[in-house]
């Protein structure tokens, strides 16, 4: 997220580059250098082939950073209002007008900070293990989910006969040695369609491999349309009317340009793990994700439900898609309410709570009590055809227990009827309720209480008189 904030002008009159600028800046210059270390004279004459072997590095630093970081800005998707006000503030004719530009821009920049603080105290709440769950959920960019991946590149494999083995990512907050741990869904050749229903059964499968059921359930994702929909709200709204330990599902979409996320990070080092890797089969490139330290699993063999037939149930709502929370609970009658803030800021949380604004999530409850999901069967038509067409150009790089490890891969998979798993969750022991009472003894009243001198207790505000 912090790449995504504008910047103000060139990073030589900044005082700070950013930390990806930087780290560019440093591979830069340590190749250079090993460079003129390398080639320091000429075996033939007596002159210099690069010329001097010392470079000043803070003036190579300057002339490349600017250019890396520019490069940078400039392949990134920006937000709405940060382009918007960008461009104002380019076009400003007079300083009143643009002190008042930068002004917008710096309430922009605390909103989206705000988000940031508010997922890390939802961090935080989740770490203490007290019931919160904090889910981040995204699918890694094709860069490194293809098959093969090669180090040396045989001519006859080229880039359009390698197949997809995408990955959605599911992240939560830990207490070990790393902050964070995602678990990595693989989907060979997209044998099935990404999109709501998907993962809501990514999430679903995540949650029955869990010890307890979580009360309140956050899911943390990009502002895609998948991850808001009609058939989305229908799975979540499902899954509290089913199961009673849980109370609450808050989505929480990112705006376009702040998605930026910790599992973004996660997804760098994967890139970076695989990129000097040589992989020719699934069972290989799983082996080589689980070697990464902040891997929880990888699954290949999940259960994915259909929950498409319940989203006619959804009392569709115009503009719903415009804000950028969602919240489902359920009220005093069991009934499941829906309502919306526009970001994740504390001030938005403290308004969901205390929402008038809450509508029923369901059209008929009775739908949904009755309601079965469909299990997903894989599609697998053209996904032999490609197969087939890889083994062939990769003739002789792919040994037999590659292709066989691919193959058995592709038929294998999970179908678990819907019902079996949501009883799974329901099944699920809750976390133990805190319970805080107003009327109970503070430790300061019990030591009193025992003749003990305490610490002050509070006293009443007075307000003193004049002399
Ligand atoms: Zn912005």
């Amino acid at each position: 997220m912090a790449n995504s904030q504008p910047e103000d002008g060139p990073p030589s009159k900044r005082k700070r580059l950013n930390m990806p600028t930087k780290r560019g800046v440093a591979n830069i210059v340590t190749s250079v250098q090993n460079l003129l270390r390398n080639s320091q004279s000429n075996p033939i004459g007596g002159r210099d082939l690069f010329g001097p072997t010392k470079i000043d590095t803070k003036i190579l630093e300057q002339t490349m950073a600017e250019k890396i970081h520019r490069t940078k800005i400039l392949t990134m998707n920006k937000c709405q209002n940060c382009s918007g006000l960008e461009d104002m503030r380019m076009n400003a004719a007079d300083p009143a007008k643009l002190k008042e530009i930068n002004e917008q821009k710096l309430k922009h920049s605390e909103e989206m900070r705000q988000t940031r603080s508010v997922f890390g105290i939802l961090d935080d709440r989740c770490r203490e293990n007290n019931g919160i769950l904090v889910i981040r959920i995204d699918g890694a960019s094709n860069k490194a989910t293809k098959i093969p991946i090669l180090a040396y590149k045989p001519k006859s494999i080229v880039d359009a006969n390698r197949i997809s083995y995408t990955m959605t990512g599911v992240q939560v907050p830990t207490n070990g040695s790393t902050k964070f741990q995602t678990s990595c869904y693989m989907n060979l050749c997209d044998r099935y369609k990404k999109g709501s229903s998907y993962y809501f059964s990514l999430v679903l499968d995540f949650l029955v491999k869990l010890d307890k059921m979580p009360t309140k359930l956050f899911i943390i994702a990009d502002n895609a349309s998948p991850n808001k929909s009609d058939e989305l709200l229908a799975g979540y709204g499902y899954l509290l009317q089913s199961v009673p330990n849980l109370k609450s599902v808050t989505l929480v979409n990112n705006l376009v340009g702040h998605s930026h996320n910790e599992l973004d990070g996660y997804f760098g080092v994967m890139n970076q793990h695989l990129s000097t890797k040589t992989i020719f089969s699934t069972t290989d490139y799983d082996n080589e994700l689980k070697k990464i330290k902040s891997t929880r699993e990888v699954n290949n063999v999940y259960n994915v439900y259909d929950m498409s037939g319940l989203k006619s149930n959804v009392v569709h709502i115009l503009n719903r898609g415009t804000h950028h929370q969602l919240h489902l609970f359920k009220d005093d009658k069991n009934v499941i309410m829906q309502c919306v803030a526009e970001y994740a800021t504390t001030e938005a949380f403290e308004k969901l709570c205390n929402n008038s604004d809450q509508i029923p999530l369901f059209k008929d409850q009775n739908i949904v009590t009755q309601f079965v999901a469909p299990i997903v069967i894989p599609e697998l038509v053209e996904t032999e055809k490609s197969l087939r067409r890889l083994f062939k150009s990769g003739q002789g790089f792919f040994k037999h227990s590659h292709q066989q490890s691919i193959l058995n891969h592709l038929k294998n998979y999970k179908s678990e009827d819907f019902e079996d798993t949501i009883k799974q969750l329901r099944d699920k022991p809750a976390y133990p309720l805190f319970v805080t009472t107003t009327t109970s003894e503070t430790v300061t009243q019990y030591l009193e209480r025992h003749g003990y001198i305490a610490t002050n207790l509070p006293k009443p505000l007075v307000v003193q008189k004049s002399k």
